[in-house]
């Protein structure tokens, strides 16, 4: 992947004079790739969206004049209802104590697992993913749309690409207005918005998050995770050497073969670029550990899918601990340590 950079010389700054701050972005054409860790991203996508839509149709019986949706912050009474809990605003404590918990509980895994949460089951992630999915549905294969982006205003593109935008904005809608009704009654705002009976806040923010969503999962993307998540930036706090993380062996791989050899060579990589090509931040995972990297594994379906088809041993590219390399270089037996300071403090 060609990468153009734009320098920005700070004339005042001696110091930062010809530091590159920020890489034009190059639109990523991700591949299509299938293995255990892409069904895997694709079942917590499904639940998560499955429980996102149908949560506000849920029913649940309540005394009195009380909603019976199971799950609501009901603005007009200011309570929020989930099931049989119901929480007033005295009582927010509650959620602070979930949110402090919940961040312990993400620290706690992401020392453990690395940042499976961004690759598996951060919004962002999954819309992005869905809407990937719509245009390789559409457009078809990433060589195909790299070929079709060149030439958009034809007859044969222009189609395909309105009918790609009008899926993502019908999905767009479908997440703005789903948001609306864990607010208020959602058969009722349903057919308030369909008869536009509905109140001016609905409409503004179905609206907003509409845009929003397009906007993000749409042209957005890895940028939103590698330059507005702060998540990404202070996540290498809470890993060390016994993070399960995604790694490339180089001892297995190097010296990498030509590309698209399939020469039997001693190293095992053959520098064909698909671990490159079906990831979906852009990054050569064999360059080694980068911040951007979600640990979604596709790179290790897609070196696995490689190697099956050169009759060579799978996880050239795994999950793994930094420290097991290093142990596995030397020859040694590796191992994963659950309790370690990094997890406990
Ligand atoms: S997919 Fe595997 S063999 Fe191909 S370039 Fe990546 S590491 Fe090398
Ligand atoms: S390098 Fe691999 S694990 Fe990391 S984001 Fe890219 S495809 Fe996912």
């Amino acid at each position: 992947m060609v990468e153009k950079k734009i320098k920005v010389e700070i004339e005042e700054s001696g110091d930062l004079a010809g530091e590159i701050i920020f890489e034009k972005r190059s639109k990523i054409y991700q591949a299509k790739v299938s293995g255990t860790f892409r069904k895997l991203k694709t079942i917590v996508s499904y639940l998560f969206l499955l429980a996102f839509f149908a949560m506000p149709f849920l029913r649940y019986e309540r005394a009195g004049d009380m909603p019976d949706q199971a799950v609501m912050v009901d603005l007009t009474l200011r309570k929020f209802f989930f099931f049989a809990i119901e929480i007033w605003p005295q009582e927010a404590y509650y959620f602070i104590g979930l949110l402090v918990f919940s961040a312990i509980f993400l620290f706690f895994i992401t020392s453990l697992f690395g940042r499976v949460w961004c690759g598996y089951a951060c919004p962002q992630t999954i819309f992005s993913d869905l809407f990937y999915r719509v245009e390789e549905f559409v457009e078809g294969s990433y060589q195909k749309r790299q070929r079709q982006d060149k030439k958009v205003f034809t007859r044969k593109v222009l189609p395909k690409k309105i009918l790609k935008h009008s899926i993502w904005l019908a999905l767009s809608l479908l997440t703005g207005a789903t948001v609306t009704f864990y607010f208020a009654d959602a058969y009722k705002t349903v057919s308030n918005i369909i008869t536009l009976q509905a109140s001016y806040s609905v409409y503004f923010w179905t609206l907003f998050l509409t845009a929003t969503t397009y906007i993000f999962a749409g042209f957005a993307r890895e940028y939103i995770c590698i330059y507005a998540c702060p998540y990404a930036r202070f996540q290498g706090a809470m890993m060390d050497a016994d993070s399960l993380v995604v790694t490339y062996d180089e001892v297995r791989g190097e010296p990498r073969g030509k590309q698209n050899s399939h020469i039997d060579t001693e190293s095992d990589c053959v520098d064909c670029y698909r671990c490159v090509v079906v990831c979906p931040v852009g990054i050569d995972i064999r360059d080694g550990q980068q911040y951007q990297c979600i640990n979604c594994g596709l790179c290790v379906d897609a070196c696995n899918d490689i190697m099956t088809k050169l009759k060579k041993p799978d996880n050239l590219i795994r999950y793994d601990t930094l420290r097991n390399l290093n142990r596995e270089a030397k020859g040694l037996s590796s191992n994963f340590k659950i309790l370690r300071p990094r997890t406990i403090i």
